[in-house]
Formats: C-alpha cells, structure tokens, sequence
C-alpha cells in the first residue's frame, strides 16, 4: 500500500468529508491534520510528502471518525481561533464565532479611543471576547460573567492561558453577582428563537450548549432583561455593545431606547447581516 504522506490524507480527508456533507472539507482535513502534528496549517505545505508516523495516523482516523458524524471540529481538538488568540472550547460553552470578532474590534477602538478602563463582558462563555480586549487593552480592568459554570472553568483556563490578569470571572446571572458601574458593557448574549434551535446546522443543534444559543419564543429574552438592568450598571455616557441576531436590529434599537438610550447605532457583518448594536447612555 502508498504511504499515508500529508499530501496523500489530506486529499482522501477532503474526499471522505465532502461525502459525509461536512463544511469546508479541505480546511477541516488541514486543521486535523496539523493540530495531530502539532503543526500550523501552513507548515503542512512545507512537509507534503512527509510519511505521517502510525500513532498518528491512529489519533487522525478517531478524529476523521467524529467529524464524520458531524461532531464539531473545535471540540475535538479542543480549541478555536478568535480575534487570533487560541481560545479553549469543550462541550458545554459556546464555539467563538468569527462574526463575534467585529465586537471585539469596535470594543478595542472605543477602549483606546476613549482611555476607558472598566468593561464587562456579560454571558461570556468561552471568554472569548473578554481575553480578546484584555489581550490587546492591557490596561482595561475586566468583568466576565456567566451563569454557566462549565463555561466559566473554560473563560478561566482561556485567561490563565493567555496570562491575563486583568480579567475577573465572576459567576452570575446576568447583573446578579454584578457589582460597580461600567464604561463598556459588551454581551454576546442567547438570542435564538426557541422554535429555531432545532432548525439550526445539525453540527450546532446537537453539540453546542442550547442555553448558549435560546433567546426564548422571539429570541429577544435575554435582551429584555439586560436593557432593563443596563442602566444601574453604565456609567453616564457608557456604551453597551451587543451581538444581535440578522433580523433583530430593530427590536433591539427599540428596547434601547424606550430606556432613554442614545445614538443607537445598528451595524452589518462581513457577510452583509445586522449583526451588532450599540448604544450609549444618557449623560
Ligand atoms: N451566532 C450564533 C449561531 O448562529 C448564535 C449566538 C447566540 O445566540 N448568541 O449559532
């Protein structure tokens, strides 16, 4: 039989996952292959007809099995990359999405712009927008909360990875635990409709945490209770950032600024959809 070279597993993965309907087989193929080799992506080119060694041949087909059954890539090799920052995912807290990163850039904007210092990151799951801002803002003091506690032992492990300090993780229900005012409230919250879960990607649906994602009967729940309680927590003329789902630019500008936001400003992802909205409170 030919030996397994990079070359060689990489075309019979891409092969085997476009039957299997997997997304993007040929960059799922590289990112197995070069997370088993402990290698980046690009240096894969630079060994193309290297033979790839048995035991890690034997790690790669359990992997190649499971993505096949359309378990997520970035809970088998344990991480994702965000706002480039290897951020730690497992069962149980939500996968970083790239269209979050656009928060994370507006955040760090305003932050320098503004010299701000106090943020919250609300529902912070992985903690991946929290060690994104305190990564680059080193001199931003950080609250990321959760309710989930397994989310939070990831948000921690993410921090201590990265060595940053100025991140606080706090468990808490939404504002429960949450003390102090804030220049900057940035939140990715759950914001799926309820009937909508089921009909998400299977790979989400049946792996990602649905407490993550469910946002109640008009995915708005969760938004509702935050704009409420926002105002106790913004300092006068904070800003609050919010992720929001493609069609809930509206409702979401609404809900601000029945309670007296301002400059309520709705923005587009790279793939064209509303995907972000901020707001400022009244001075
Ligand atoms: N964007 C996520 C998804 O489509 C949803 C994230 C959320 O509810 N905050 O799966």
């Amino acid at each position: 039989m030919a030996t397994w070279t990079t070359t060689r597993l990489l075309e019979w993965m891409e092969q085997y996952f476009t039957g299997k309907d997997v997304d993007s087989p040929r960059l799922t193929a590289e990112m197995l292959l070069s997370h088993v080799l402990n290698m980046k992506r690009i240096e894969l080119y630079m060994h193309f007809e290297k033979p790839v060694p048995q035991d890690k041949l034997d790690t790669l087909r359990q992997m190649v099995k499971e993505v096949g059954e359309h378990k997520p890539v970035a809970y088998i090799v344990g991480y994702r990359e965000f706002y480039s920052l290897r951020i730690n995912v497992k069962p149980g807290c939500l996968i970083p999405r790239p269209e979050t990163e656009m928060l994370v850039q507006h955040s760090i904007d305003l932050i320098r712009s503004k010299s701000i210092t106090r943020v919250l990151d609300l529902c912070t799951g992985s903690g991946c927008i929290a060690a994104a801002i305190a990564h680059n803002c080193p001199e931003v003091e950080l609250t990321a909360s959760d309710i989930s506690e397994k989310a939070l032992e990831t948000a921690r492990e993410n921090a201590e990875n990265h060595s940053l300090k100025n991140i606080t993780i706090t468990k808490s229900d939404l504002f429960e635990n949450i003390e102090g005012k804030f220049e900057l409230i940035v939140s990715n919250p759950p914001y799926i409709k309820s009937s909508e879960i089921q009909r998400l990607d299977k790979n989400v649906a049946a792996h990602e945490p649905l407490e993550a994602l469910n946002g109640g009967d008009d995915g708005l729940d969760v938004y509702r209770k935050i704009i409420k309680k926002l105002p106790d927590y913004l300092e006068k003329q904070g800003m609050v950032i919010f992720e929001i789902g493609f069609d809930q630019a509206e409702a979401v500008t609404k809900l601000l600024e029945e309670q007296a936001f301002i400059d309520v400003k709705s923005f587009k992802d790279t793939a064209g959809k509303w995907r972000m909205v901020t707001a400022v409170s009244p001075a």
